[in-house]
């Protein structure tokens, strides 16, 4: 299907593009065009103007810094999923990176788009409630800084405000050793579901753990009653399996044409195990 007519503008630095989408509700930012220009194809969007942030450097650097490791919003998922840096301070991305489309739509799709984006179905959302991250928002009337657990808001609706743009994302170290779970009908499809689990074992014993379930609901689950259960507990199948069912209480699990509510909570319980083991360095 063709394109919708549209205008087309190619900033240099951050401050034309905010000039370019501020007072201007028709204009949009195009990152690496993966969901967007799709999305504009099947007329599910058609902005009269489109502010490519292809040009502005700024927007695409990793900054392996002292306090975080801050990813540019115009990194690509190939180049992250690449950096040592990433590798080496947020292994759980890298995981997660594993599962995100294929190699074509990883070379163009970055990792600001992905989290602009909050498809409920998409891996870099859960992996940033997960780790904490701090996204950095700028705008008309400045910068802003908002946790990751806040700037979801539901499928495809995020914090971002008129006129701004999502510029960097930092992530803190973790102390937590993390695993990454998935489920999805092929590789490379959006997740059926998907679990972050992290935990620290000190003296045989589970602490500090943090779980986050993704594909099951409009936005990132990260249930703290869940985590709770965990501490001060030796981590087993059955601890691990209490904690899957706690996490999944109450959670109104979608449905979709690809499984049904019951069909997908029942994935979610499995992928916690799998994490928790995982992380907890016993072999499922
Ligand atoms: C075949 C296929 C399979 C895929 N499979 C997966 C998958 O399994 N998992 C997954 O997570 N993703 C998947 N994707 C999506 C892919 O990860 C995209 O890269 C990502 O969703 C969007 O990134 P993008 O850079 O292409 O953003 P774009 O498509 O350019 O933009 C997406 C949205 O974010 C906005 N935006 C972009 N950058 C900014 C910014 N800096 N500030 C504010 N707003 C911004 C745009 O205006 C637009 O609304 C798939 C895509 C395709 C085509």
């Amino acid at each position: 299907m063709k394109f919708p007519d549209f205008s087309y503008a190619r900033p240099a630095t951050i401050s034309e593009a905010i000039k370019l989408l501020s007072g201007n509700d028709d204009a949009r930012p195009l990152a690496g065009g993966q969901s967007l220009l799709p999305m504009m194809a099947l007329r599910m969007a058609s902005p009269g103007l489109l502010v490519d942030l292809g040009l502005i450097e700024e927007l695409a650097v990793i900054a392996d810094g002292d306090a975080t490791l801050r990813i540019g919003a115009m990194v690509t998922h190939d180049t992250t999923a690449r950096s040592e840096a990433v590798a080496r301070r947020t292994p759980l991305l890298r995981q997660a990176l594993h599962h995100v489309a294929h190699q074509a739509v990883r070379n163009r799709g970055t990792l600001g788009g992905s989290l602009a984006n909050a498809d409920g179905s998409a891996e870099m959302p859960v992996v940033a409630v997960a780790l904490d991250a701090v996204m950095t928002l700028q705008g008309p009337d400045g910068v802003r800084r908002i946790r990751a657990d806040e700037f979801f808001q539901g499928h495809y609706t995020t914090a971002i405000g008129e006129g701004e743009l999502l510029t960097c994302i930092d992530f803190p170290d973790s102390a937590r050793s993390w695993a990454f779970e998935e489920v999805s009908r092929r590789p490379g499809d959006f997740a059926l579901a998907m679990v972050a689990a992290g935990l620290q074992i000190a003296n045989g014993k589970c602490l500090n753990a943090s779980l986050v379930i993704g594909g099951v609901s409009d936005r990132p689950i990260r249930s703290e009653s869940a985590a709770a259960v965990l501490d001060g507990r030796t981590l087993d199948r059955a601890v691990a399996t209490e904690a899957a069912q706690i996490a999944l209480d109450g959670v109104r699990v979608r449905s979709d044409i690809h499984a049904d509510a019951r069909f997908r909570t029942e994935l979610a319980k499995n992928l916690v195990v799998r994490a928790l083991l995982r992380a907890g360095g016993a072999n499922d």
